[in-house]
């Protein structure tokens, strides 16, 4: 893999690598080290590099019917295919992007 050394012995031919989503597990072949690399975020509608890290709230329902933010997590958002929904991130900051759909009160 190009540009990829084993942080452990700086071995760089001998990497095997497994694609999970957008992190790829490498594995390296001579001393056996692990790690993870997150390759540039590429939007996959127009394939523009031009992407923004925004954390996203991660919603449970609690108890009753209120809603709590229980954590966040990173998404990657495209400056052209997204700008609406990074618009609407400025705005709110510091407050993360809210899930596209909530979880349901109903019970
Ligand atoms: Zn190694
Ligand atoms: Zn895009």
């Amino acid at each position: 893999m190009i540009g990829t050394e084993c942080p452990a012995c700086g071995e760089g031919e001998r990497l095997t690598g497994n694609r999970a989503g957008a992190i790829i597990h490498l594995e390296c072949l001579t001393c056996g080290e692990t790690w993870d690399r997150n390759p540039t975020p590429t939007c996959p509608r127009c394939g523009g590099t031009d992407m923004q890290a925004v954390p996203k709230a991660i919603v449970e329902k609690s108890r009753g019917t209120q809603l709590s933010v229980v954590g966040t997590r990173t998404i990657h958002l495209c400056s052209s295919c997204d700008s609406e929904i990074l618009e609407a991130y400025h705005r709110n900051r510091p407050n993360p992007l809210m899930p596209d759909q909530l979880p349901t009160t109903e019970t």
